[in-house]
């Protein structure tokens, strides 16, 4: 009997051209590499350069250049292509449009008009640890279509209230938040006409088939309030597996602003990435 050597699984890694990456990124995007291999799947990156004002295209060639140094080989993104492309976030707009539509026919989103001031105001601090989005407190729940007319708005997702949103991830196991307490209505549409990173992260690994994904332990409650645009969208969730995160010697957690452990300095620093992996 022969086995068919291909599987179905789809993994991806999605790193957004606002800076180097460091090793904080490339040790979770190892644990997908390594996760997509061992299943005999394929990885997919993905350039999440939506934030205009920050991602810059000497960035992406940089990504590129430094993920394939350390030992990334991905089968689908942006210069390889693929069958799920556009692998740039950037020429997806149309996409997220659509998704826009169709929370917004099914009642699921409302805009919200408060200034970063109101915001300021009003917001309390969420429950849940690693989250450092506020909680709304549903003011613009209630405006009506004329309240929005000549006004900049966003537009918010509504969570159910109490509900308690319940996941089993594939590294830390079960895991849940309620909603309203650790996360409250979240901005899907930006202000300034952008997808939020919650509305496009869903879309496309909905649209690209992945069918697990790995990401940092930060990204948790994000996963909760994913969920809920998933139902919402009526879309095929995957399966999810966050990694803790990487910190430095005084445990604070590594960020672009970390620049001794960028991929870039590293190697220019004669650093191997086997051995850079070997000390993980
Ligand atoms: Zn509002």
């Amino acid at each position: 009997m022969i086995l068919a050597k291909h599987s179905s699984y789809r993994g991806r890694i999605a790193p957004s051209p606002t800076g180097y990456l460091h090793l904080g990124h490339a040790r979770t995007f190892w644990t997908a590499q390594e996760r997509a291999r061992a299943a005999g799947g394929v990885l997919v990156l993905r350039n999440e350069n939506l934030d205009r004002a920050r991602s810059k295209p000497e960035f992406v060639s940089a990504m590129i250049e430094d993920l394939r140094w350390f030992g990334f080989e991905w089968q689908e993104g942006p210069h390889v292509g693929g069958p799920f492309g556009p692998y740039n976030q950037s020429e997806r707009y149309s996409i997220y449009r659509e998704a826009l539509k169709k929370l917004e026919r099914g009642g699921s989103i409302y805009p919200c008009i408060c200034s970063r001031k109101d915001l300021q105001a009003a917001t309390r601090a969420p429950h849940a640890e690693d989250d450092n989005e506020p909680i709304y407190p549903g003011t613009c729940r209630e405006l009506t279509p004329s309240q929005t007319v000549n006004r900049k708005f966003c537009w918010r997702f509504r969570v159910s209230d109490g509900e308690t949103i319940a996941f089993t991830d594939g590294n830390l196991g079960p895991q849940q938040f309620g909603a309203g307490k650790d996360f409250g209505d979240f901005v899907v549409w930006r202000t300034d006409d952008v997808p939020a990173y919650q509305l496009a992260c869903v879309v496309d690994d909905a649209a690209m088939q992945i069918t697990e994904v790995v990401r940092g332990a930060d990204l948790l409650v994000s996963t909760a309030r994913q969920l809920l645009l998933y139902r919402a969208m009526g879309l095929p969730v995957p399966e999810f597996y966050h990694c803790p995160l990487v910190t430095d010697e005084a445990g604070v957690r590594l960020s672009k602003r970390h620049d001794p452990l960028s991929l870039r300095r590293l190697r220019e620093c004669g650093q191997f990435p086997a051995a850079l992996r070997g000390a993980w």
